[in-house]
């Protein structure tokens, strides 16, 4: 990870710098907000924190903690019946009503998103590669894979690290001009001030995470956090 990062004009961005965040505390209780505590994710989070795993171990954590949060995530999705025939006789059994949509957010929503599809093979996996115009601040989708015909019960936005919240705030802006009944953000890791702004610009959206830290370093990093989870992930260091 980088300390610094460049703007175009060659000086040091420090977007975070003076800018005041929340405590951890005060934001533990936000509403639609699920943070895991599962022993499992606890132990599999320290595996992937560690600055000692390597990229290929680091992508097999992501994508089972993925598989953990979809776990968690899809908990309260709704069902319908459906009569089936058993080898013993008849029966009336449940089923998923409607489709899955998972939105991975380039690139490094990527690992999430596998995991997601280890619970749900069905699941409709819409890339999404969003960066925002320097002058105006809009965030404009270099990469929508988005399908013209959506006959989904819920999506879930997914990126591993919620920091300042910007792009989670985005990709959720882009899904709701979509006809999308519900809308859920999963990242792994999440800073207070992210998990605020989240939270305040999206109150209808679900929101879960394996795990709340602390703060925001100046360059926006999250801590103790575990890195760039999109160079952890594919070895771009
Ligand atoms: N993105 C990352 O990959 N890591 C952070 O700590 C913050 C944003």
């Amino acid at each position: 990870m980088t300390e610094t990062t460049t703007s175009s004009g060659g000086r040091p961005s420090l977007p975070m710098q003076g800018i005041p965040q929340p405590r951890r505390d005060e934001v533990l209780d936000l509403p639609r907000v699920h943070i895991s505590s599962h022993p499992v994710m606890a132990h599999k989070m320290t595996a992937l924190r560690d600055k000692n795993t390597q990229p290929p171990e680091f992508y097999r954590l992501v994508k089972e903690i993925g598989a953990l949060l979809a776990y968690e995530a899809t908990a309260t999705l709704a069902l319908e019946t459906v009569p089936i025939e058993t080898p013993m006789g008849p029966m009336v059994g449940e089923r998923l009503a409607g489709g899955i949509g998972v939105t991975p957010i380039l690139r490094a929503g990527l690992g999430l998103a596998e995991g997601f599809r280890e619970v749900i093979p069905d699941a409709q996996i819409w890339h999404l590669g969003l960066r925002r115009d320097e002058e105006t601040l809009q965030a404009i989708a270099y990469y929508n894979q988005l399908p013209h015909q959506v006959d989904l019960q819920v999506c879930y936005a997914v990126d591993p690290m919620l920091a300042t919240g910007g792009s989670a705030i985005d990709a959720i802006n882009v899904l709701k001009r979509r006809d999308i009944p519900r809308l859920c953000y999963v990242g792994i890791i999440a800073a207070p001030y992210g998990l605020l702004k989240l939270s305040q610009t999206h109150p209808d959206v679900d929101i879960y995470i394996a795990a709340l830290d602390e703060s925001l370093n100046d360059v926006g990093y999250i801590l103790p956090g575990l890195g760039d989870a999109g160079d952890r992930q594919f070895g771009t260091f």
